[in-house]
């Protein structure tokens, strides 16, 4: 008898301890995937997913839907760190991308010298 009471109150806390693990995840997800301006760039699929339905997925799918937001990560970041810096240009001999004011890329100017 007081072995089992013992395992349902551990599940019990096992269960908060988890609820609050995913709120918290869902949460900075959201302030996250807000901060990098998700779904403000047309990256395609569900890379334009808002912040608060990335939260909202993380939440109820957390197994799910943290990994994918964790793949999609990099391509937000990245679309966000161009955002910043402005226009970019790619160049056409080493397909870099370098920002639209240089006349010439970087990359091939130090290579070529
Ligand atoms: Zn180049």
């Amino acid at each position: 008898m007081g072995c089992s009471s013992t395992v349902t109150e551990w599940g019990r806390v096992m269960e908060q301890w988890m609820l609050l693990i995913v709120a918290a995840s869902a949460i900075t997800v959201g302030i996250d995937a807000s901060k990098l301006g998700a779904g403000k760039y047309k990256l395609g699929g569900m890379a334009d997913t808002s912040p608060i339905t990335w939260a909202l997925g993380v939440f109820f799918l957390w197994i799910v839907v943290l990994p994918v937001y964790l793949i999609y990560r990099p391509r937000l970041a990245a679309a966000s760190a161009q955002a910043a810096e402005g226009p970019m240009k790619r160049c056409a001999v080493c397909d870099q991308t370098y920002p639209a004011e240089y006349d010439r890329c970087p990359v091939c100017a130090k290579t070529a010298a």
